[in-house]
């Protein structure tokens, strides 16, 4: 089995979805991890539940919008564990508007989670993966972002975090070169469609927005462009962020990796 024995993983986000789904693969294989999560009860309860089945975990409270709950959060990971070897920045929401009708308020929420959010937890763990230990050597370590298919396609109604996951496409690839002499990676994880509660929301809302039946949007907006229609899993996007977490060399970095049943080809 693919090991990640000894490795300490922040996951944000972790208390549902994708994030849990990864969180719980990454314990399986024996990383210790950090569920990172604005909502702190389902954070300690996903814990719970890893530490329960022989795993290793700890709930911390973190708004990704918050630049000081970023860095004490990281920090109170690290003095709980060690060290910090693998961030996911993986903390999203979705809002869905017509760019003539999104409010302000609305666009900036969606770029300080899924944007600001990337920045500050990326910075709060290069603190940790760009120490030098005694043999002068960097920690290192491996930042992967969940961006999405709307990293590369655009989609009606979704403006902000159409920008927002391009956008991490650019803080990906400019960590892969500031990083590499600290041995720091970096990845962009662009899942298709995956039933989870952020989409479950989208169904009836895209529906009404668009003037069709749920089943339309299912078929002819979420599905329409995959190769056989069928929703992505958490189960797939844990195992890329598995691969891509347990990768021996540098020879990958600095890469979006697209998980979406053939909806965007690169
Ligand atoms: P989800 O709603 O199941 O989980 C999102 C988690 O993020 C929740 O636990 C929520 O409490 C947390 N969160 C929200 N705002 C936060 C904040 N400010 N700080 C910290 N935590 C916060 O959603 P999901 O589908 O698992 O989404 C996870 C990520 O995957 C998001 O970035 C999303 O954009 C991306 N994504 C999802 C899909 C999909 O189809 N589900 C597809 C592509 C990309």
């Amino acid at each position: 089995m693919t090991s990640l024995n000894g490795k300490v993983a922040l996951i944000t986000g972790a208390a549902s979805g994708l994030g849990k789904a990864i969180a719980e693969l990454y314990a399986k294989h024996g990383a210790s991890v950090a569920i990172a999560d604005i909502n702190q009860q389902a954070a300690d309860a996903v814990a719970a539940e890893i530490n329960a089945a022989g795993g290793k975990a700890i709930g911390v409270a973190m708004d990704v919008t918050d630049e000081a709950a970023v860095d004490a959060g990281t920090d109170k990971v690290v003095a709980t564990f060690g060290q910090l070897d693998i961030l996911i920045s993986n903390a999203g929401v979705q809002i869905i508007n017509p760019i003539d009708q999104f409010s302000y308020a609305d666009w900036k929420k969606m770029l300080a989670i899924h944007l600001d959010g990337g920045f500050l937890t990326t910075r709060a763990a290069l603190k940790h993966m760009y120490k030098v230990d005694g043999s002068g050597k960097s920690h290192g370590g491996i930042v992967i972002y969940m961006g999405s298919v709307h990293s590369h396609e655009a989609s009606k109604l979704k403006a902000p975090y159409v920008a927002a996951k391009h956008g991490l496409l650019g803080l990906a690839r400019t960590l892969a070169k500031e990083g590499a002499e600290h041995g720091v990676r970096s990845h962009v994880i662009c899942p298709g469609f995956v039933r989870t509660p952020l989409v479950e929301k989208q169904i009836p809302e895209q529906a009404r927005e668009l003037g069709i039946s749920e089943d339309e949007v299912i078929r002819n907006v979420m599905l329409k462009d995959t190769v056989d229609a069928t929703f992505t899993t958490v189960d797939d996007i844990a195992q890329t962020a598995l691969y891509l977490a347990t990768f021996p060399s540098a020879a990958l970095t600095g890469q979006s990796i697209v998980v979406s049943h053939g909806w965007y080809m690169q």
